[in-house]
């Protein structure tokens, strides 16, 4: 039996705005925050959602002093509006590095203290006591330690990116909000979506913007995101092994999810494809392995 070389919490796993309730309480109410352990226990933190305040909490009393390193999709709500929530940013022994890319001609460590304006928060941003780097993203991979993280630019408003973690073998990759086919962006046509299909190959697990139904897109073109069967089908070309939906959206109950699991479950296997197929749910924990070829 191998041993895990990635694991990977969702401590937030909704689109667009929380949306706690008794209707949500399976997959989760909070805004996107992933986290990833590298076999040596780094810390990787994918988005800044909601989530992330509960996994603040966790880090600072499982790992004392928070080192981490942070990766922003976008600048959008949802992916950011955990940051002041974030409890390590107020403890001095903490350093965090935040991964991003630039938007337009604004740097992300701007983008960052903006969100803690005296307009939208009482605490500063100058009153953060942590240690913070800020790095823009530059198209090369990010590796430190053996760990490799790549980032490639997705079809959503403004410029975001979606990325993929490589230790060793082990590939997962995250792209909470890319809309796969339709409207128009400065990515896109059939040499991007190729790159796409190289960017996720051999990847073991990839959380993929699911946001709509197929009867629900057509009213809904445009707004950066894509159905269930669109990333299914992306995640069968690429040959993904296990595809998580990601970005519910906020009214999307956790019984509708079932349903819809289940009738594109049983689609595949028809289709005799390979590809498995889950809900991304907050506090699941999922481990990644080298993929067999
Ligand atoms: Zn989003
Ligand atoms: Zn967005």
């Amino acid at each position: 039996m191998d041993l895990p070389a990635l694991r990977v919490t969702c401590w937030g796993t909704r689109g667009s705005i929380a949306s706690p309730g008794p209707a949500t309480a399976r997959f989760g109410g909070n805004t996107p925050c992933l986290e990833v352990r590298s076999p040596d226990n780094r810390c990787l933190i994918f988005d800044a959602g909601t989530g992330i305040r509960v996994l603040g909490r966790r880090l600072t009393s499982e790992l004392g002093p928070v080192r981490a390193d942070l990766f922003l999709t976008h600048f959008h709500w949802d992916h950011i509006q955990g940051v002041p929530f974030f409890g390590p940013l107020y403890d001095p022994k903490t350093f965090i590095r935040i991964h991003g890319a630039r938007q337009g001609d604004v740097d992300i460590q701007t983008l960052f203290a903006g969100l803690m304006g005296p307009i939208y928060f009482p605490i500063p941003y100058e009153a953060l006591a942590a240690t913070l780097e800020f790095r823009h993203l530059d198209g090369q991979s990010w590796v430190q330690d053996g760990v490799e993280v790549a980032s490639m630019r997705v079809r959503h408003p403004a410029y975001t990116y979606g990325y993929r973690v490589r230790v060793g073998g082990a590939m997962l990759a995250y792209m909470p909000d890319n809309e796969l086919i339709g409207a128009e962006y400065p990515v896109g046509g059939e040499r991007w979506r190729r790159e796409l299909r190289e960017f996720l190959r051999g990847v073991d697990l990839l959380f993929h913007d699911a946001m709509f139904t197929d009867d629900e897109y057509p009213s809904r073109e445009g707004w950066g995101h894509s159905t269930f069967t669109q990333a299914a089908r992306m995640a069968d070309e690429a040959g993904v092994r296990r595809l998580f939906f990601f970005h519910h959206a906020p009214e999307r109950t956790d019984a509708e999810l079932l349903r819809i699991l289940d009738d594109l479950r049983t689609d595949l296997a028809r289709q005799g494809s390979a590809l498995e197929l889950g809900v991304a749910a907050e506090g699941e924990e999922l481990l990644v392995q080298e993929q067999k070829t």
